[in-house]
């Protein structure tokens, strides 16, 4: 068994998997050796008008979302036409508004939607 204190109400306890993501048993607070939270990153809702560098072409398009610790770390973009994209990938996102200008990014997932796909990016560093 490991002993932990509660980041949030401060109250020791112990756990034989101090990797493991659980509740405190005092105040509920979900936390693990590692830190609060699982994602390290927070998901801020954001829409606002981007383009998708692919291949030769710029496709106006729309965020869904980013996720941010300071700098943007993933967004989700709505694009409305149904590229094919592979997982992996490589696009470039350039958002002025959000401050990205041409950022190299990869593709996490991809979903169709009613009018063209969403896209999970990741942005990479370099
Ligand atoms: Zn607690």
């Amino acid at each position: 068994m490991e002993r932990m204190v509660c980041p949030k109400c401060k109250n020791p306890c112990y756990t034989a998997a101090p990797s493991a993501y659980l509740p405190c048993p005092y105040c509920g607070f979900v936390f693990s050796i590692k830190g609060p939270t699982r994602r390290a990153y927070e998901r801020i809702r954001k829409e606002v008008d981007c383009l998708v560098l692919w291949q030769d072409r710029s496709i106006p398009s729309r965020t869904c979302d980013i996720e941010t610790n300071g700098r943007i770390y993933g967004l989700r973009v709505a694009v409305r036409e149904a590229l094919s994209l592979k997982e992996g990938e490589e696009i470039r996102i350039k958002a002025p508004s959000l401050g990205l200008e041409e950022v190299k990014t990869c593709v996490v997932w991809q979903r169709p939607q009613s009018q063209g796909i969403s896209i999970g990016l990741k942005v990479l560093n370099g």
